[in-house]
């Protein structure tokens, strides 16, 4: 059985691929609209949202583009802040898309700096992108408290937040932390295959009409659509049915025993990181991610050989670094459907690899996780 331990695409569920695998229906009769009627509430829960969720047959990168263009204009400055990989291509985007990045550097072993927010902040700024859970880095940054400083300063710059690699596995709450639009995709907690996407769209996000050139992307027609039950495009029909049953696994877990299991599973392999005498990439013990580990590795040595040693010998896949962090970092995927004896077998396959390419380890490491997991929490 391969492993498939990077963080997102993630393992998915039998069910949700038996749930898949049914006929695809009429996108305009009455069955369909019964689906979407049902779906979009669910996932509006999962978001912790009252308000809209605009569902697009795409990946995440289409829906960050959904969030900039129905919101901003030409020229605007928007905030962001260089934690990672992602942080920096939706910032890339944002140029190209003609908004003017105010960008405040970062080391990429740390989240958001909530104390940075109001300096940053100009009378000009339009919107604030964060990446709640950085997937380059395994580093969360602190929502709420961005909110509570944009709050604190009195601005009503638009706060816009990834969640793509946090949804269904970290606590993400949108309507709670004043989120204006939220980023979200199919393939990480959410336990899909890649191809759907969406925003959640507070009430100010929906007030705010920018003026950059929308059409696909724009939120209107789709949530006057979804008030029937239908899409103004196909909708991918499987993909939805697909998420049907994953919300139905989320709803019968519930979402704080959920975010339990990704914060437990995600302590076992810091301590079995550590106790491998290795270190953690998140520099910051608030800003731990419980969807994924990036883990460095000593001076001298290549992740992406050890990655290979793991892959060849043991059929696991874990994920790569990104960016400047190519070669320095490997990243064990913890996120989405997931168990106890999962966990321990990926920890197993790291501990194996790191030995077979060399790397020093101390004995021992493999043990310490599980003997928090068998303590429980
Ligand atoms: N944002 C984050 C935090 C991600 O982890 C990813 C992909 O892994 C993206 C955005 C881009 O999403 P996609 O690759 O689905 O377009």
């Amino acid at each position: 059985m391969h492993f498939l331990q990077i963080p997102g695409p993630t393992n998915v569920p039998h069910r949700v691929l038996q749930a898949m695998a049914r006929p695809t229906i009429d996108h305009r009769g009455p069955e369909f609209a019964e689906l979407t009627l049902d779906l979009l509430p669910r996932l509006a829960a999962v978001v912790q949202t009252g308000g809209d969720v605009v569902v697009y047959p795409s990946s995440g990168t289409g829906a960050w583009e959904a969030a900039l263009v129905n919101t901003l204009s030409p020229g605007d400055r928007v905030l962001a802040f260089e934690t990672g990989h992602f942080a920096m291509l939706w910032c890339r985007m944002a140029a190209k898309l003609g908004l003017e990045v105010d960008l405040v550097p970062g080391d990429w072993r740390h989240g958001v700096d909530p104390g940075l927010v109001a300096e940053h902040l100009t009378d000009e700024t339009a919107a604030v992108m964060v990446v709640h859970n950085e997937t380059s880095t395994g580093v969360r940054s602190r929502v709420p408290e961005i909110r509570a400083a944009l709050d604190r300063a009195g601005h009503p710059a638009l706060l816009l937040v990834d969640t793509i690699s946090s949804l269904g596995s970290l606590d993400y709450r949108h309507d709670e932390w004043g989120v204006d639009v939220t980023v979200g995709c199919s393939q990480k907690g959410l336990m899909l295959p890649p191809g759907l996407a969406f925003n959640a769209v507070g009430p100010k996000a929906l007030d705010h009409q920018g003026r950059l050139p929308r059409a696909y992307w724009d939120w209107r027609p789709i949530i006057e659509a979804n008030h029937s039950g239908y899409f103004p495009y196909t909708p991918p029909t499987n993909l939805l049915y697909g998420l049907a049953e994953a919300l139905t696994m989320l709803e019968e877990e519930g979402l704080a025993q959920v975010f339990a299991r990704h914060d437990r599973h995600a302590e076992a392999t810091r301590r079995a990181v550590r106790g491998w005498g290795l270190e953690v990439l998140c520099a910051d013990e608030r800003e731990h991610s419980s969807a994924l580990t990036a883990v460095m590795v000593p001076n001298g040595f290549d992740a992406d050989e050890v990655r290979r040693i793991v892959l060849e010998r043991f059929d696991m896949s874990l994920g790569t670094g990104l960016g400047k962090l190519a070669g320095r970092v490997f990243r064990i995927g913890h996120l989405g459907h997931f168990t106890d004896l999962m966990l321990v077998g990926t920890l197993g396959g790291v501990e194996m690899g790191l030995r077979a390419a060399g790397v020093p380890i101390k004995d021992g490491g493999v043990q310490r996780a599980l003997a928090y997991l068998e303590g429980g929490a």
